[in-house]
C-alpha cells in the first residue's frame, strides 16, 4: 500500500488508509501522523526516540515496524507500507 504524503489535517482526514502527514518543527520531521493501513484510524509515529526516518520526502523509510492497536503492523519502506 502506498504511503501517500499529505500536508494538512484536512487532506489527511479526507485521505485513504496509509496516508501520512509529516509534522515538521525547525526543518526537522519530528513525527508522522498516519491513517493506519489496517483500520484507517489516525496514529502518531514519534520520530524523536522510537523511530528513525530516512529518505523523506521522496522515498520515506522507517527503520522499525509500526504497530497499531487494531493489530496491524508493517514497515514503511521507500514510501510503501508492507
Ligand atoms: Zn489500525
Amino acid at each position: 500500500m502506498n504511503a501517500t504524503f499529505v500536508e494538512t489535517w484536512d487532506e489527511l482526514d479526507a485521505a485513504e488508509r496509509g496516508a501520512v502527514m509529516a509534522c515538521i518543527r525547525e526543518d526537522e520531521v519530528v513525527s508522522l501522523v498516519a491513517r493506519c493501513p489496517g483500520c484507517g484510524e489516525m496514529t502518531t509515529i514519534d520520530l524523536e526516540d522510537q523511530f528513525k526516518l530516512t529518505g523523506f520526502p521522496t522515498l520515506p523509510t522507517l527503520d522499525a515496524p509500526v504497530r497499531h492497536s487494531c493489530g496491524w503492523s508493517g514497515k514503511l519502506t521507500n514510501g510503501v507500507w508492507k
